[in-house]
């Protein structure tokens, strides 16, 4: 029916306007878009302009922003994975502060494993490879090698503005509006 249709995401915004999550961001494939438009789940805030759908009687846009009717509260706790300790440490090394692409960073154990460091968001820092090499199963006051900020369970939204700072890289021009307009203002 559609030619190239799956390349139509929309952005999905909760109801107060902001996008449902910043990483990954909130998108939806169009077949989720328009029954989301036809349940009235959401509002339409913008269209594709060269797309339509055709049903038997009636012919509609692919959205590409829609905002939910009814709002969804996101101050669950984060799960506590690989990439949102990497997240929550904005990428960066914390004992060199170098900020890598996630196949380059390593999770280290502040107080190693060998003595009796757990595998928690409280003891668990972003590291570089050369960095946790040379850690190794030593102690911070040992080797001189302090996380550059303590390590804790991040909430939610710390996560989501430390996402915000990295852009998916694909956008649609109709979606800048509702992701950076906020980080502008506070700029
Ligand atoms: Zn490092």
């Amino acid at each position: 029916m559609l030619a190239h249709a799956q390349h139509y995401p929309a952005l999905v915004l909760n109801a107060d306007f902001r996008p449902l999550s910043y990483f990954p961001l909130s998108l939806w494939s169009w077949q989720e878009s328009v029954k989301a438009v036809f349940l009235d789940r959401v509002s339409v805030l913008s269209e594709y302009d060269e797309i339509q759908v055709h049903s038997p009687s009636c012919v509609m846009r692919v959205p590409s922003v829609i905002a939910l009717k009814e709002y969804i509260p996101t101050a669950r706790r984060p799960a506590f994975t690989r990439f949102n300790v990497f997240l929550r440490d904005n990428f960066a090394c914390q004992y060199c502060h170098d900020r890598l692409p996630t196949h380059e960073l390593t999770f280290d154990h502040v107080i190693p494993r060998a003595k009796g460091g757990r595998t928690t968001w409280e003891n668990v820092v972003t590291a570089c490879s050369p960095c946790n090499l040379l850690k190794g199963s030593k102690m911070p006051s040992e080797i001189g090698m302090h996380p550059r900020l303590k390590p804790a369970q991040p909430t939610t939204r710390r996560l989501q503005e430390n996402g915000r700072s990295f852009p998916p890289n694909y956008l649609h021009e109709s979606w800048r509006d509702y992701l950076y307009w906020d980080t502008e203002l506070e700029g």
